[in-house]
């Protein structure tokens, strides 16, 4: 297939019934932004299914990786989820997307609000050493239903902090707030309601959401962007324009709801 690399799966971790993550070899000529995603695909009954992946990796790793939903009657996951390790997948080879940090203004602290697989662009981000050249506090929210759907919860609280490179930053700029809405947990509800709660903010040790100051990235599905971007744009946030000009926030769907 023309502006598709074939790669390699090399490992494969089944988060729980609904979620795993793959890493797969990574074709030299690839670059890409942190924040961005690709269309990757497999061959189903000799066609090529493509769906449009973030990737998780970041942009100086050796090898890439997806974190990825497994939908039941989805054409292309209730294949993928049963892969095996030196598996083919397709890539394409041009990484696009718009969660990227050149589409936001200076400011001083950065919001990353996602639900479910909209984590992925913000691993990549998170594992970025410019987010925390630019912002003094990156607060990353990941609301999810089941506790077993925290994917990397374990990475970023444990691992990330000792980080060789990142570490020293990550443990005095990012603030990682995990919340679930189906099970007992430390932290327990929608990002819409935290974020329209004081409570939020005073266990971050931060004030509410100021566009003078603050920045947003919003990732997942679609009615948590709609009610996320109203919040925003009711305080006066100005969303970055598809011509590049440069915005409080960005949003990317973390995926599209097909019509019945
Ligand atoms: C910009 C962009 C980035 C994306 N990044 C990712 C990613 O990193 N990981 C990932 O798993 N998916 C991601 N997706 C969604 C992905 O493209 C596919 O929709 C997903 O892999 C399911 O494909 P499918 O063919 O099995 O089911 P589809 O026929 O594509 O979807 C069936 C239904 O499942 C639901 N659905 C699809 N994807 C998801 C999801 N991720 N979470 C919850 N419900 C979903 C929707 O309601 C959809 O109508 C992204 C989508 C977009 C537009």
């Amino acid at each position: 297939m023309k502006n598709f690399n074939i790669e390699h799966v090399l490992t494969i971790h089944h988060w729980n019934e609904n979620l795993f993550s793959f890493t797969t070899t990574r074709n030299e000529s690839l670059n890409f932004i942190n924040g961005h995603f690709v269309l990757i695909g497999i061959l189903i009954n000799d066609k090529p299914i493509m769906r449009a992946y973030s990737i998780v990796s970041a942009n100086y790793e050796k090898h890439l990786e997806f974190l990825s939903i497994k939908i039941q009657q989805g054409l292309l996951t209730s294949t993928l989820q049963n892969i095996k390790i030196g598996d083919k997948i397709f890539i394409s080879a041009k990484p696009v997307g718009t969660l990227i940090l050149d589409n936001l203004k200076p400011g001083k602290n950065l919001y990353l609000f996602s639900t479910g697989t909209g984590l992925a662009p913000f691993m990549s981000i998170i594992k970025d050493s410019s987010v925390y050249e630019r912002f003094d506090k990156i607060i990353l929210v990941h609301g999810v239903r089941l506790v077993s759907d925290l994917a990397y919860a374990s990475f970023i609280e444990n691992e990330l902090p000792s980080h060789k490179i990142l570490g020293n930053f990550i443990r005095k700029k990012l603030i990682y707030y995990p919340t679930v809405t189906r099970q007992d947990f430390k932290n327990y509800g929608r990002i819409t309601d935290l974020i329209m709660n004081k409570n939020f903010f005073e266990e971050i040790g931060l004030q509410e959401l100021n566009p003078e100051i603050d920045r947003a990235m919003i990732c997942g599905n679609p009615s948590m962007l709609t009610e996320i971007s109203n919040f925003l744009k009711n305080r006066g946030f100005k969303i970055s324009s598809a011509d590049g000009k440069m915005g409080d926030y960005v949003v990317e769907k973390a995926f599209l709801r097909k019509k019945s």
